[in-house]
């Protein structure tokens, strides 16, 4: 972990601001989100950037049992799964 020599008082509502020059280095605008994350003794901000698990995507991301799913890749599986039912059927029939 690389310091930035950054020192910043938390205020009386536990509110820090980030320093413009790390903004911009991780384009953090006003208003983005920024996932909280602990590891040991730190707090990590991360830009909170959902994408797809599968493809990478951030395009209309949905949340599948907390995974980030893009539409195509959930259709794409919703049509498998569609098959497979319909498979299932079919050796219903057969037997
Ligand atoms: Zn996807």
């Amino acid at each position: 972990m690389k310091s930035t020599g950054i020192v910043r008082q938390v205020d009386e509502l536990g509110r820090v601001v980030i320093p413009v020059e790390l903004r911009r280095n991780f384009e953090i605008s006003d208003n983005n989100s920024l996932e909280i994350y602990v590891e040991d003794d730190k707090i990590i901000l991360k830009k909170y950037d959902p994408s797809c698990v599968f493809c990478n995507t951030a395009d209309n991301i949905q949340t599948y049992k907390n995974k980030n799913i893009c539409q195509s890749c959930l259709n794409e599986l919703s049509k498998k799964g569609n098959k497979k039912e319909q498979n299932t059927k079919n050796l219903e029939f057969i037997s």
